[in-house]
């Protein structure tokens, strides 16, 4: 197994001190089914894996918050003042049809298959736009972002060690996992393994000695050559889908790590796979010292997929002309742990709530030339940890978020405690308020892609010296109340 040598570094937020209320973090953890305290294995650091997305097609809303939880977490994480190395992963090979019982088609090979294109194009365009669309809804960038098919060595070598240890079989189609071998099976996700064994769909893989077995790895069938495949001491196939989370994780956060992160339809299977295999390979128990899980947006069934033809993503959003922040503020108004229901009635009302905040954060940050520091400690400390105290308890952000509406909207502050709060506060809401614009403003010159292009499409005749052209599209976007200006730095686009 790879030890701690493959680890990546740790970041640190170092902009402030830890602000008050942030002393003692509490989260709750699925395994111990209670709110702990975060006792971080080394002091100061705190590794978080988050399961990412397969990469086959858009990702709906409702996927995009198990992003947004941990981007909280590891917001709050940063402010407090400890190091943080989060990893999320890309899931392009392994994952399929039917994962509850290795069966079916892998994703995103049936999606290359269905679109006459390669995997490898699949899955790095589907990449691209799952990052896109957590950068739009204000997610801070992983610090490693693994593929699933770029560590298909890690995978097989944990795969020997679980080999070694007595931990699997083989059977027709690949290694599967005993999970006979590791008595606590069950113990993490609550699970009735009779019951299982009684209804279990065993027919989906002929000769699993348990229908909770797992594929640890898939042999692709005589004569198939599949468009992603390895050489494997098992013969060519590809890894089972739980492995990689287990490999990546271990590589780039060490043997022991603090907090895990996914879905709550992630527990039963997923997550109790990983469990399994990682702790029989390592020979260590706990394997993660936190496991959290976000409950589901409730997208009201088939009606709203119906309507739109397709599942509801952040390109919706857009679409629609709402700005992804206001699903950030919208999905801060519910705890990561409820279900929480959608609908475009209850996004348009948490726009309008977010505009607000934008608008008198706006208002006192200009008020002050963006100064952050002119806070009275006599005024922000009360607020301040209310806030971070709110979130400190289990990320409570509905909390936290009103402590925000209500400091925007207090008009007995002066604008520099408003702005010193806001700002502190934004470093876990991540509105990106230091450079946001008031929303009531005409579009700025930058925001407009067409004014965007205009601009550039000047230059580019400047540079070609072609003046006639250069000073016609300066005319054009002279019409509409913007003045171009030349400078050293290249033109800037003003409002008249
Ligand atoms: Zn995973």
């Amino acid at each position: 197994m790879r030890g701690r040598a493959g680890r990546i570094g740790f970041n640190r937020d170092v902009s402030d001190a830890p602000p008050p209320g942030l002393e003692s973090i509490r989260l709750h953890d699925t395994r111990r089914r209670a709110v702990v305290p975060l006792e971080p294995l080394e002091p100061g650091k705190v590794g978080v894996y988050t399961c990412g997305p397969t990469v086959y097609a858009p990702q709906h809303l409702g996927n995009m918050r198990s992003q947004l939880f941990p981007d909280v977490l590891r917001r709050m994480l940063l402010a407090s003042g400890l190091d943080v190395a989060y990893v999320t992963n890309i899931t392009d090979v392994g994952h399929l049809t039917d994962d509850d019982h290795d069966a079916g088609d892998d994703k995103v090979e049936a999606a290359a298959r269905r679109e006459g294109r390669s995997a490898e194009e699949i899955a790095a365009h589907w990449t691209a736009q799952w990052a896109e669309d957590r950068r739009l809804l204000g997610c801070l960038d992983p610090d490693v972002l693994p593929t699933a098919a770029a560590h298909v060595p890690e995978q097989i070598a944990m795969v020997r060690t679980l080999e070694a240890g007595g931990h699997t079989y083989r059977i027709d189609d690949g290694v599967y996992f005993d999970v006979a071998s590791f008595p606590r099976y069950a113990e993490f996700a609550g699970l009735d393994l009779d019951e299982l064994e009684a209804t279990g769909r065993v027919e989906n893989v002929a000769h699993k000695r348990h229908p909770a077995d797992f594929a640890l790895w898939k042999l692709s069938p005589p004569g198939v050559r599949r468009l992603q495949e390895w050489d494997s001491p098992w013969g060519p196939g590809f890894p089972g889908w739980h492995i990689e989370c287990s490999a990546m994780s271990i590589k780039y956060l060490g043997e022991r790590f603090d907090i895990h992160t996914g879905g709550v339809d992630h527990i039963r299977v997923h997550h109790t796979n990983e469990v399994a295999q990682s702790e029989s390979a390592l020979g260590i128990h706990p394997w993660v010292s936190i496991w959290m899980h976000n409950e589901f947006l409730d997208l009201g069934g088939e009606k709203l997929s119906k309507s739109l033809g397709h599942t509801l993503g952040v390109g919706d959003l857009v679409a629609r002309g709402i700005d992804p922040l206001a699903f950030r503020y919208f999905f801060l108004q519910a705890h990561y742990r409820q279900q929480q229901s959608f609908s475009f009635e209850l996004l348009e009302a948490a726009a309008t709530g977010y505009r607000r905040l934008v608008k008198h954060a706006v208002a006192a940050r200009d008020a002050v030339g963006g100064d952050v520091t002119g806070g009275d400690p006599a005024v922000v400390d009360e607020p301040r940890r209310a806030f971070w105290s709110a979130l400190a308890d289990d990320l409570n952000a509905p909390q936290a978020l009103a402590v925000a509406s209500t400091v925007a909207r207090r008009d007995d502050l002066a604008a520099a405690d408003r702005w010193a709060l806001l700002a502190d506060f934004d470093r876990a809401l991540g509105f990106g308020l230091a450079g946001a614009a008031d929303p009531d403003a005409p579009a700025t010159a930058a925001s407009d892609p067409r004014i965007a292009s205009l601009l550039a499409e000047r230059e580019a005749a400047r540079e070609a010296r072609d003046f006639a052209a250069a000073d016609r599209i300066r005319d054009e976007l002279k019409a509409e109340g913007i003045e171009v200006v030349d400078t050293p730095a290249g033109p800037v686009a003003r409002l008249t």
